[in-house]
């Protein structure tokens, strides 16, 4: 490491997961010098894409779908959508159900509705008023909530609806599986117990993204992404050094402002004695959730669903009913592993045939597991989906299972297999890490934290990173202006 020829750097980046990289891209458009270190040999964290299984299968190592990439403020500050080719599924996500029954999410909330039969209308009352005011929910959803809503009434829609879909009366305005089970699916995506207040607000969010915009996925891979901010970071001067694990402020080149892409734990280390007590105190209380084990397959074909509106889906959340999906995240909450386990798949080589060799597929899944779980349950899964894909163990060509505990062993971000990087519930959704306006500002100075372990959370994004390089360009640079982050900048 060695600082910019000729005098000490303006910032150093530590990590360049997707909120390492949007806070070096924001500061380097800013004009300022900036380097960024990761430990990794690959850039891109929880965002980036790999050949686990065997040569020419290209597989997401972590996030697949995003959701937030046309609905996040700092994604169409940049304009991802037109320096990265996506594709957008006509079915955001489905939900099979036994005797081959389905619940689709259509982008089209109307024909979504439709689908839904008895309970078609019931669903689009609840989702509606979100969806017309979906770029609203992006923007309250998306820094600390510990400001005033500048869109009270969106604020209020959106509470009043989580405040239903996270109490017992969850069911009270359904009669039939198919839609109760379509809105669990995805508020399950928190982790957290169901029905929870926390987990409706993230099951809400996300499925208003699904019928506003969709749930798109970049060609290539979620790799794509992390390039296109590494290109613009060099292409304004920024570099990147990988293999390099920071294990000390003290190790780092001289800089006015430190960006950490780290969490609070990995911050109290770093920082050392530098760190004052109280927020120490802080940094070691903030609490990690449940666990994560990740499988991917290597396929000789398309996944079988009995469904066929499912295999038009890019993401199908496999586990049943809701009280079954319940049942089973409750048990993980408890610290119990499910015999019959809430499973995510997306399934990219559908829409996206540059992946695999011709003909050929993967399949991207994970499960819920106690946090610290050593269990590999690529068995699990594999019965799951063959409940709802009879024939599916037969299109299986290779595995890659990853435990709880592999997962945090490639990524410290995610301690115990958390890939929520803290358990986002709904005190440490209001404190994250700590309860301001500024949460990414820490008491020491220049040094600010942009991980998801930051306000606004999970999710690729890049909103922690880009809150806290303008913090810092507040603060350190006397900048009030937000840089031009656009292609043509
Ligand atoms: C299995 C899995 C599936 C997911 N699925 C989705 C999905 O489909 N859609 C979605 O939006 N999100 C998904 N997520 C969540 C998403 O990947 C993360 O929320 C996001 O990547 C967080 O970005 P980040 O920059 O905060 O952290 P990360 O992406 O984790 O990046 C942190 C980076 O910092 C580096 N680093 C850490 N410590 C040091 C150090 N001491 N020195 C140097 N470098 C360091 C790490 O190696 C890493 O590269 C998933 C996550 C996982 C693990």
């Amino acid at each position: 490491m060695s600082a910019r020829a000729g005098g000490q750097l303006d910032a150093v980046v530590v990590g360049a997961g997707p909120n390492g990289l949007a806070a070096a891209v924001t500061l380097a458009r800013a004009g300022l010098s900036v380097a960024v270190f990761e430990r990794s040999d690959q850039i891109g964290g929880g965002a980036s894409t790999r050949e686990l299984t065997l040569p020419g299968f290209a597989h997401d190592v972590c996030a697949a779908v995003h959701p937030m990439a046309f609905e996040s403020r700092f994604f169409r500050e940049f304009g991802l959508r037109s320096r990265v080719p996506f594709v957008t599924p006509e079915v955001s996500f489905a939900q099979p159900l036994d005797g081959g029954r389905a619940a689709l999410a259509h982008l089209d909330l109307a024909l979504t509705a439709d689908d839904l039969g008895r309970d078609g209308r019931a669903y689009a009352r609840l989702m509606k008023p979100l969806v017309d005011r979906a770029t609203e929910v992006a923007e309250f959803t998306g820094s600390t909530l510990v400001r005033m809503p500048r869109h009270p009434l969106t604020v209020a829609a959106f509470g009043l609806r989580s405040l239903e879909q996270g109490s017992p009366l969850w069911n009270a305005r359904f009669s039939g599986e198919e839609a109760p089970a379509l809105l669990t699916g995805v508020a399950a995506h928190s982790i957290l117990t169901q029905p929870s207040l926390a987990g409706a607000g993230a099951g809400l969010t996300l499925t208003t993204y699904a019928h506003a915009k969709g749930w798109p996925i970049p060609l290539g891979g979620t790799q794509a992404i992390i390039e296109a901010m590494a290109a613009d970071l060099r292409a304004h001067g920024g570099t990147i050094a990988t293999g390099v694990d920071v294990s000390s402020l003290d190790e780092l080149p001289r800089s006015r402002v430190v960006i950490l892409d780290v969490t609070p734990r990995a911050l109290a280390r770093i920082a050392g004695e530098r760190m004052p007590r109280r927020y120490r105190r802080a940094m070691e209380s903030f609490r990690y959730g449940g666990g994560v084990a990740k499988v991917d397959f290597a396929l000789s074909a398309p996944v079988p669903w009995a469904n066929e509106g499912v295999r038009r889906a890019g993401t199908v959340h496999v586990g049943g009913t809701r009280q079954e999906m319940a049942a089973a995240e409750n048990d993980v909450n408890r610290g119990r592993m499910p015999d019959r386990p809430y499973v995510l798949t997306a399934q990219p080589t559908v829409f996206d045939g540059s992946r695999a060799p011709e003909g050929k597929h993967t399949l991207w899944t994970y499960t819920h597991v106690p946090a610290g779980s050593s269990a590999d349950r690529a068995e699990a899964i594999t019965r799951q989906i063959e409940r709802f894909a009879p024939g599916f163990r037969d299109t299986v060509l290779a595995v890659s299972s990853r435990s709880a505990v592999e997962v945090e062993s490639h990524n410290p971000n995610y301690p115990g297999g958390d890939i929520a990087a803290g358990a986002p519930t709904l005190g440490q959704l209001i404190r994250r890490p700590t309860l301001g306006t500024e949460p990414w500002r820490t008491p020491m100075r220049g040094v600010y934290l942009a991980s998801a372990s930051v306000s606004p959370g999970p999710g690729v994004h890049g909103l922690a990173g880009w809150h806290a390089a303008l913090s810092a360009l507040r603060h350190e640079f006397g900048s009030g202006a937000w840089p031009d982050l656009s292609p043509r900048g």
